[in-house]
């Protein structure tokens, strides 16, 4: 799906919205959660509009892939990967997700705890 106006995190990759962006390359844009859990906490798209996991297709797999590799290296920069990090992808109404276009958040510098609220 292609850039959407009404996409918050669309209007990011495009610019048109402020954010601390932390990495890029060609398929995703990384940048910190405005509102951190943890601290470390940053949130990796993909530049093309996906609205969930749920959305993906089986030909969006090297942007999926993508999504991952980027948030490793997230975590490497950010000095978490050492001691530890937890990757959440909330999908859907039960998981609360509140914003439509896939992210995977990148969260690290504190203990998690098992199982997640
Ligand atoms: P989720 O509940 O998994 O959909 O997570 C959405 C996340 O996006 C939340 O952690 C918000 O704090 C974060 N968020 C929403 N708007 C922005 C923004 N403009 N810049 C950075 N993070 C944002």
């Amino acid at each position: 799906m292609a850039e959407r106006s009404d996409c918050i995190f669309c209007r990011i990759v495009a610019g048109e919205i402020p954010a601390d962006v932390v990495h890029e390359d060609e398929h995703t844009v990384a940048f910190r959660d405005l509102d951190p859990k943890a601290p470390v906490h940053v949130l990796v798209i993909p530049r093309r509009h996906i609205a969930s996991i749920s959305d993906a297709a089986d030909t969006d797999a090297a942007v999926m892939g993508a999504l991952l590799l980027a948030a490793r290296d997230v975590a490497a920069v950010e000095g978490v990967a050492e001691g530890g990090y937890r990757l959440v992808v909330n999908t859907g109404a039960a998981a609360n997700q509140t914003v439509h276009h896939v992210h995977v958040h990148v969260m690290g510098g504190r203990d998690m705890r098992w199982p997640p609220g």
